[in-house]
């Protein structure tokens, strides 16, 4: 039996004329994602539990069951960055090799993150709808100029998002007690918060950059919302679970923040019915961050070579 590779992410196949031969030259079969959806653990056990050697993940669930049962997998190559849809324990515990594709998609990202800042600073979702519907109706926006930015998370998106606004003159300040790269601040005028309560309660953008850990899952949250300014965005690119979506909805709707913008979300899709998305001052984009032919291309290339050496 050949051994064969699972490719989960949909986007894979743009790049598949450079990445395949890769893959085939080494004796490899390739198992493709034909459903045009993200897998469920049933699909990947259905099609991974024998003679499957290595996968390329999107962000379809490999929890500890699920490991446990592909018998053959010897690699997994994440195909992004966040791994917070892999047990990474069990796989260390299982023997198998983990790796993400690092600086593949952190300028995509951090572009999109400032593309929503103006959007939701300038409501152009909303009148441009509205515009379509007949309507020539105004709603009066906000300069990015001279605004407070707090950055939370100054990882390779977050300094990327930090170099950007700085172009943009906002006054940018990182809070991130693991960060270490103070030449970085440095050579580019940025300022070290270290008070967590200080960045919430002065910034007039909150932009969030880190992973869900048990520090930052529901970090947005009654408490937090509660101390920031009535005029401030929110925008989060990073991951759905940072946000208690509940308490985001009574302060957009209380008008405890002006809006927030999101590019993720807790289900995603969400359900259509969901109370947020029928706020003119909540936007959620779906998780577009990455998808560019830019990131595309670098996250099948790196992911494709990552697993190939890990399984030499
Ligand atoms: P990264 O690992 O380079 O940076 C994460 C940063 O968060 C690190 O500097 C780390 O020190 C910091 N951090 C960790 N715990 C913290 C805490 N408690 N308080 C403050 N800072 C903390 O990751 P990245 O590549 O910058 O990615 C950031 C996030 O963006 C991840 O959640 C990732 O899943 C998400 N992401 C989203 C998309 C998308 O399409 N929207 C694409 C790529 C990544």
């Amino acid at each position: 039996m050949p051994k064969k590779i699972l490719i989960t992410p949909k986007s894979f196949g743009m790049y598949k004329a450079k990445s395949y031969p890769l893959i085939l030259e080494k004796g490899y079969e390739i198992i493709e994602n034909t459903l045009g959806r993200t897998f469920t653990e049933e699909d990947i056990l259905s099609l991974a539990k024998n003679d499957v050697v290595g996968i390329i993940i999107g962000i379809d669930p490999l929890p500890a069951s699920l490991l446990r049962q592909c018998k053959d997998l010897k690699a997994i190559s994440k195909y992004g960055v966040g791994m917070d849809n892999i047990d990474l324990e069990i796989a260390k515990e299982l023997g198998i090799k983990v790796k993400n594709a690092l600086g593949t998609n952190n300028i995509s990202v951090a572009e999109h993150t400032i593309a929503l800042m103006f959007s939701i600073s300038r409501n152009i979702p909303s009148i441009a709808a509205g515009v379509k519907n007949g309507s020539w109706g105004r709603v009066i926006g906000a300069e990015l100029t001279g605004k407070k930015l707090g950055i939370f998370g100054g990882g390779q998106i977050g300094k990327e998002v930090a170099k950007r606004t700085k172009g943009l003159m906002m006054e940018v300040s990182i809070y991130d007690p693991y960060f270490s790269d103070e030449s970085f601040l440095k050579s580019h005028d940025i300022n070290r918060c270290f008070d967590l309560n200080k960045l919430f309660s002065s910034s007039d953008i909150i932009s969030l950059h880190v992973p869900i850990t048990h520090e930052t899952n529901g970090i947005i949250n009654k408490n937090t919302l509660g101390i920031m300014k009535p005029s401030a965005f929110l925008i989060n690119t990073s991951r759905g679970e940072l946000v208690d979506e509940e308490a985001l909805y009574d302060a957009l709707v209380n008008k405890n923040i002006a809006g927030a913008a999101q590019d993720v979300f807790s289900s995603e899709p969400p359900n259509k019915d969901d109370k947020l998305l029928k706020l003119d001052n909540f936007i959620l984009t779906p998780h577009i961050g990455a998808f560019t032919r830019e990131a595309v291309e670098n996250m099948v290339m790196v992911s494709t070579k990552n697993l190939l050496e890990m399984l030499a």
